[in-house]
């Protein structure tokens, strides 16, 4: 890790553009540094200042197993038209082991050890040889996110950079219409925010981006951006 200062950097990114601060990133840490992405709608700009700024950058997709068609046939879509150098991480459980093991519905009786086992623990081996993990995530999408800031130093050592992290929903969607960006094939039918199948569902009325995810749970993130160590595990009758 090269030698920065991280309140200094920090002061300054917060006026400027995500752009400037992934072109800063490539060229600190590049190859060494990698994108996270769950291909929705508003992943776009994301994806978009990548395929522009920086290409040759990996960016990381977590397939659960638990996704919905559409955004497996939307991902393919961006390579196809970004040219986006997509790496697939999967679970080192593997699907039929995890319905073995836990039953049918760990996601609705332990949603946390469900994310821990099928997002958590593939990005960790993923980032286990970097030294720098862009992700998307904006300070007006949940109260935890409110409280970070653009480079986030973990303890690990690993760099965690939100470049977009000061942009609020009004400024991605006006992002999204300037450049003709693609829509995810759900976003008509109401899905906002697009997870896994089982934890998504659509927003309805003036209901926040994130409504429909975990909905009817207090669980607001899927572990991947709190540090999440491996839950307790609960004994479970895999038969239920
Ligand atoms: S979002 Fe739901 S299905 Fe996906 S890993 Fe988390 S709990 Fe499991």
């Amino acid at each position: 890790m090269p030698d920065l200062d991280f309140a200094f950097l920090n002061e300054q990114f917060e006026q400027q553009s995500p752009a400037a601060i992934l072109r800063w990133s490539w060229e600190v840490f590049g190859p060494h540094i990698a994108a996270s992405s769950s291909f929705q709608t508003q992943s776009l700009p994301l994806l978009h200042l990548i395929s522009e700024v920086c290409p040759e950058m990996p960016v990381v997709f977590l397939d659960t197993g638990f996704h919905f068609p559409e955004t497996l046939t939307f991902r393919d879509e961006l390579q196809e038209r970004f040219k986006l150098n997509i790496v697939v991480a999967r679970p080192a459980i593997e699907k039929s082991q995890l319905l073995a093991r836990y039953g049918e519905a760990l996601y609705r009786r332990d949603p946390d050890l469900c994310c821990y086992l099928n997002k958590v623990e593939p990005m960790q081996r993923v980032v286990a040889g970097l030294r720098a993990w862009i992700s998307g995530v904006r300070r007006d999408q949940t109260e935890y996110r409110h409280g970070l800031q653009i480079l986030e130093p973990q303890p690990s050592g690993l760099l965690k950079i939100h470049p977009l992290l000061n942009w609020t929903q009004k400024e991605v969607w006006a992002y999204i219409d300037q450049y003709q960006l693609p829509a995810h094939p759900l976003m008509a039918k109401g899905y906002l925010s697009v997870g896994c199948a089982p934890c998504t569902r659509p927003v309805y009325g003036n209901e926040h981006e994130r409504a429909g995810r975990w909905a009817g749970l207090t669980k607001t993130e899927c572990g991947l951006h709190l540090n999440l160590t491996r839950p307790q595990e609960a004994e479970y009758d895999s038969t239920e």
